[in-house]
């Protein structure tokens, strides 16, 4: 076919599919059913897969993401970005009022914008077309997250009308409320942990490696500031209104306010109205409108004088306690959770709230059937912080936390200074032993597939399974003596646990669930210790000496390996095995985090010497560069950095680090996944 009909035919479909995503995700008015969408988008794949030379980084198809980015390089803003002083009351805002009236000549007008609640971004546009996206960071310097960006489809990777050469888009990205209660149906489904709150999971999902993960989760960016030269417009509204025609998704409840009692009715309305939106909100952002009166203004250390982010109370409801459960974790801890008649929350349906533990429930003195009021924090499950006394039903029973366990009955202990109690029970405690096989099995752990909760409930009850070593000891005979499981499903399971043989050592480490090490601290361990033995054998000394590890967790180590049965475990799944060391292979591979990796140190450093920072790039399998060239990737800057500075700034490519990201970014890379 001719080469200018393709690239005619790729233009057209590129368009028009971007006209679609922008009418669906930033419109929310789609015109065409998501299945002609679907087969318009295979159609531009399927050329864009025969034609490669037409793919254009703009691609609607772009946005599915792939690839996968291992460090997210530093990127130093060229304006800062700021945060934002607080008001917690009309008071406060009144007397910000006064301090922007003494220093402005005329009366100003203010925007209000409700506040999201989310990661903040700046998205860098040259020409129209999306060029980088960063974090805030500390403000200076922030991380370049533009391949998991590219991915919100909400964000247009290439802009509509009439548009500066350069500017930057400064927005929010958030979780939707609906898109996050999906996501965690699905995990809870799948019995995995449930995601805290919408923030929380926006900026992990922003820092996921693979940007085909996070072209998964719906993500959303709300746009609430321009920045650049030669705008052509002169007021926040206007930026707004042009951000909007650009293609920006541009939230429409802000509004252009006279005076303050104007913004007082805003702040009044969404106060009440929140709740109805699609999303988070903490708040109203006040800003003076002018940018010639921002100007003047001017910025504190931290904020811009010209605005200021009125927080919306807590919310707290009333609601009825049903009953109160005692659950018993993998690692023998008891937790209250309270069971409450349902009430809506912050936006979602609340049926539990945590009663932390004994102290707390003793203070509050909560009865059953007692009217409590809950609040949500930062945490997933809303927290009980009063009850009302005066509703209380009479004869009411008073909540007791147990003494006994609820699972097994042996006496709970209460660790000194600690307020949770745990059952000590471990080897004849069913919910202990079921939960740590769980953890054992779980996709970060060993990944055996087929082996859900219940089916381990069922193994431990017929017998088969007592611990984690019991695992590699099944037969099929065995398992089909349990009468669900089929022929088929059984040879499943014994296939995944064959396979499971040859997980990572820092995986089985993790899925011994040693109290306190999680998946980041057992990569850390394998890879410092290399080998149980060493682990076993270490110093409380020669652990704490390790960056993140402090004397919790030595201790929780050193118990570990000072009980026989953990010990016959090990000997166990040895013998089954299991890795327990580092193999070579894995060892280079990791081991070489920097490897193809070019640096240059210049300025004084303050924790490392020169020579101790070489020979950290040195050893993780990097290159120490002469000079700065183009074949620099990092240029890691200590003080009075002087002209390798300056000829790096004129470089395209080369990264600019100070000492600490550097420091940071060996930790986190560390800590990071690296499979
Ligand atoms: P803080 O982090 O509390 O200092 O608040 C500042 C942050 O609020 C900014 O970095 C933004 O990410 C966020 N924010 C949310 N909504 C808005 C908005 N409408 N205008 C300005 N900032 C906003
Ligand atoms: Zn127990």
């Amino acid at each position: 076919m001719d080469e200018r009909y393709i690239l005619d035919k790729i233009n057209t479909l590129c368009k028009e599919l971007s006209d679609h995503n922008y009418r669906y995700y930033v419109l929310d008015q789609p015109v065409i059913s998501d299945k002609a969408f679907d087969i318009k988008m295979r159609e531009l794949a399927d050329l864009e897969d025969q034609y490669p030379q037409f793919k254009d980084p703009s691609s609607p198809t772009q946005r599915v993401g792939g690839g996968l980015v291992k460090i997210f390089p530093t990127f130093t803003h060229s304006r800062r970005m700021y945060s934002l002083e607080n008001a917690y009351s009309r008071q406060d805002l009144m007397e910000w009022e006064k301090r922007v009236l003494k220093k402005l000549e005329n009366v100003p007008s203010y925007v209000c914008e409700l506040k999201y609640d989310g990661v903040s971004i700046s998205l860098f546009y040259r020409e129209g077309r999306l060029h980088r996206a960063v974090t805030r960071g500390d403000g200076y310097q922030g991380d370049e997250v533009t391949s998991n960006v590219r991915t919100i489809r909400s964000v247009p990777l290439e802009l509509r009308g009439e548009f500066p050469d350069e500017f930057e888009a400064r927005g929010e990205i958030i979780l939707p409320l609906k898109g996050f209660e999906a996501m965690n149906q699905r995990r809870l489904k799948k019995g995995e942990d449930l995601y805290a709150n919408p923030r929380n999971t926006t900026s992990g999902t922003l820092k996921l490696q693979d940007s085909a993960e996070v072209a998964k989760r719906p993500l959303d960016c709300l746009v609430y500031e321009i920045k650049g030269e030669d705008l052509l417009f002169s007021t926040q509204h206007q930026a707004l209104e042009k951000a909007r025609e650009w293609g920006f998704k541009v939230p429409h409840e802000g509004k252009l306010c006279k005076n303050i009692t104007e913004v007082f009715d805003f702040i009044d309305r969404w106060e009440k109205k929140r709740q109805q939106l699609p999303y988070e909100t903490d708040g109203v952002v006040i800003k003076i409108d002018a940018y010639e009166q921002q100007a003047l203004l001017g910025y504190t250390a931290k904020s811009p004088r010209w605005a200021i982010a009125y927080k919306f109370q807590t919310e707290c409801v009333c609601t009825e306690l049903l009953d109160v459960s005692f659950q018993l974790g993998r690692t023998g801890v008891v937790t209250p959770v309270a069971h409450l008649k349902p009430v809506k929350l912050g936006g979602t349906v609340v049926k539990r709230a945590s009663l932390h533990n004994a102290d707390i429930i003793q203070k509050l003195d909560v009865h059953y059937g007692d009217c409590v009021f809950i609040e949500k924090g930062g945490e997933i499950i809303p927290k009980i912080v009063a009850v009302a006394i005066d509703k209380r039903p009479k004869e009411a029973r008073v909540v007791k936390y147990p003494n006994e366990c609820p699972a097994c009955g042996a006496s709970l202990i209460r660790n000194q200074g600690k307020t949770a109690r745990y059952c000590f029970n471990e080897e004849g405690c069913p919910p202990q032993i079921i939960g740590k096989i769980e953890h054992f099995v779980s996709r970060k752990a060993m990944n055996i597939e087929n082996l859900g909760e219940e089916t381990l409930a069922l193994f431990y009850k017929a017998g088969l399974l007592k611990n984690i070593a019991d695992l590699y000891e099944l037969t099929d005979y065995q398992i089909l003596t349990i009468d669900r499981i089929a022929e088929k499903s059984a040879q499943n399971i014994l296939q995944g646990i064959k396979q499971s043989k040859s997980r990572s050592f820092e995986r089985v480490l993790y899925a011994l669930g040693i109290r306190h090490i999680g998946e980041n601290l057992a990569r850390k361990l394998a890879y410092h210790f290399t080998s149980i033995d060493a682990i076993q054998n270490a110093t409380y000394e020669e652990m704490i000496a390790l960056r993140d590890v402090g004397s919790k967790i030595a201790e929780s180590v050193q118990f570990y390996f000072s009980k026989t049965r953990h010990l016959e475990l090990i000997k166990r799944l040895r013998e089954a095995g299991l890795n327990f060391q580092i193999k070579n292979s894995e060892f280079s591979e990791n081991k070489g985090l920097l490897s193809q990796k070019t640096f240059l140190f210049t300025g004084k450093l303050s924790c490392l010497t020169r020579k101790e920072a070489e020979q950290t790039v040195l050893s993780q399998g990097g290159t120490i560069l002469k000079g700065v060239s183009k074949k620099l990737d990092y240029l890691v800057v200590g003080e009075n950095a002087g002209s390798k500075l300056q000829k790096a700034r004129l470089l395209e490519n080369i990264e600019i680090w100070t000492e600490s990201k550097f420091l940071e970014t060996l930790e986190a890379y560390i800590d990071s996944d690296a499979k």
